[in-house]
């Protein structure tokens, strides 16, 4: 007898979209049989015709814990993603006190979330001046890669690398490289203001395109893989496919907000939009769906980044105070979803994006598919029922988000994590490693 079956109408395999059984036995896949099979299962659930997608891997999420834990922690962040279909996330160097850039300080963290996941978590290492030395120790500790800024990150304990400090982190160990790809020199002061158009103005096309060179070189010249995270800028597209057209080993992520909101549409004083690189008009939205749909892009991945609400300034509405980052690690999946369908693409398409591309990009071969062998993480989604997002029933720690009120389609019914439903007790999560790369 195995452990539990999950039928439905809609599972989203490998292969495409199929009525299919899934078999679960100690907490992986062990077979993908016909919707009707008849199977001996401790557990049978029929999902009909709610869609049954394999878990989301979110690669970029700044938990905050230890140290700014009041911003987000390991028990908020990580329910909020498993109401929100996720069932793996990569946590972020920075934000948390101290920073992700020794072994000691990974194993602070490791210490901190220890217990309190409710999903699996892995850690990105960060790359800062003076740091190369410990790269190869946090390599060697299981961390996926290392992030590093071109740009102030917003924090003082994680600055920035130049290009040459970049040469150096890449030469010193042979792992993924993530970057925040804005160049300081084209970025400017914005002045105190309410108005969205001023910040957008002061990180301009530019410093994306020209961080994303700065990336490329370094990637060319190290022989290194260079993952570019949260692209923005539509006009830094041409450079990426040039690079891989000449076999540099450079990939781009994007996140829902800069697919789904415009800068034209942003009110006055709307904090909760304000992300680095910022959010630009609807004709560069465009040209991201584009991208994403030929593969130039390759994975939608939340970067969620919260903090506490006095620190998005909603008393004055400034733009150049609030704090920049977006949360929606519980809404990234209804939010890309309700998008992708109305530009004809298909749940395929966004479990491409959201599960298996990230799983693929930091080497997860059990996450991010159903598949024989893959952990039996899934999701009972159903694809056309339609909800208001009210703030108040996010698991955010705060919930301060930019689609408080809208209208989404697609709604998470039940998440499993290796056959067990996540229901908020008993944390059942693990920490990831990285396997092999
Ligand atoms: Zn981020």
């Amino acid at each position: 007898m195995v452990d539990l079956v999950v039928r439905s109408r809609r599972a989203v395999t490998p292969d495409g979209e199929r009525p299919a059984a899934v078999v679960v036995t100690e907490g992986r896949i062990v077979a993908v049989e016909a919707y009707d099979a008849v199977l001996d299962a401790a557990a049978d659930v029929d999902l009909g015709d709610t869609a049954l997608l394999p878990g989301l891997v979110d690669t970029h999420v700044h938990v905050n814990e230890p140290g700014r834990t009041e911003w987000e922690g390991f028990a908020t962040a990580t329910r909020a993603a498993a109401a929100g279909g996720v069932t793996a996330i990569v946590d972020m160097p920075l934000n948390s006190l101290p920073p992700t850039v020794t072994v000691d300080a990974l194993r602070i963290k490791r210490a901190a979330a220890l217990g309190q996941c409710h999903i699996d978590v892995g850690f990105w290492g960060g790359a800062i001046p003076g740091n190369a030395g410990d790269l190869p120790g946090l390599h060697d500790a299981g961390v996926f890669g290392f992030k590093a800024f071109l740009a102030d990150s917003g924090v003082p304990e994680f600055p920035p690398v130049d290009p040459d400090q970049l040469a150096d982190a890449l030469a010193a160990v042979d792992a993924l490289f993530v970057v925040h790809a804005e160049d300081p020199w084209h970025l400017h002061d914005a002045a105190a203001s309410p108005d969205y158009a001023d910040f957008l103005a002061s990180r301009p096309h530019d410093a994306e395109h020209a961080a994303v060179a700065t990336a490329i070189d370094a990637a060319r010249e190290a022989g290194a893989r260079v993952h570019i995270l949260h692209l923005s800028s539509a006009t830094a597209l041409p450079l990426i496919r040039a690079a891989r057209a000449e076999g540099v080993r450079v990939t781009a992520e994007t996140c829902p907000h800069y697919l789904t909101l415009d800068a034209e549409h942003i009110p006055s004083g709307a904090t909760e939009f304000k992300c680095c690189p910022p959010i630009r008009d609807s004709a560069n939205a465009d040209l991201l769906w584009t991208a994403l749909a030929e593969g130039l892009i390759t994975c939608v991945v939340s970067d969620h980044s919260p903090c506490t609400p006095d620190l998005k300034r909603p008393d004055t509405g400034d733009f150049a105070a609030a704090w920049g980052g977006i949360a929606s690690v519980q809404l990234g999946l209804p939010v890309i979803w309700t998008a992708a369908r109305a530009r004809g693409h298909s749940l395929a398409d966004v479990v491409s994006w959201m599960a298996r591309r990230p799983a693929d990009l930091v080497g997860l071969v059990r996450k991010g598919r159903l598949a024989v062998g893959a952990d039996a993480d899934l999701v009972a989604f159903d694809p056309g029922a339609t909800f208001v997002v009210d703030p108040s029933l996010l698991h955010h720690r705060n919930p301060v988000t930019p689609y408080a009120g809208r209208e989404l389609t697609g709604v998470v019914r039940t998440t499993w994590l290796r056959g067990r439903p996540v229901t908020g007790d008993g944390p059942a999560g693990r920490f990831l490693e990285r396997e092999g790369l």
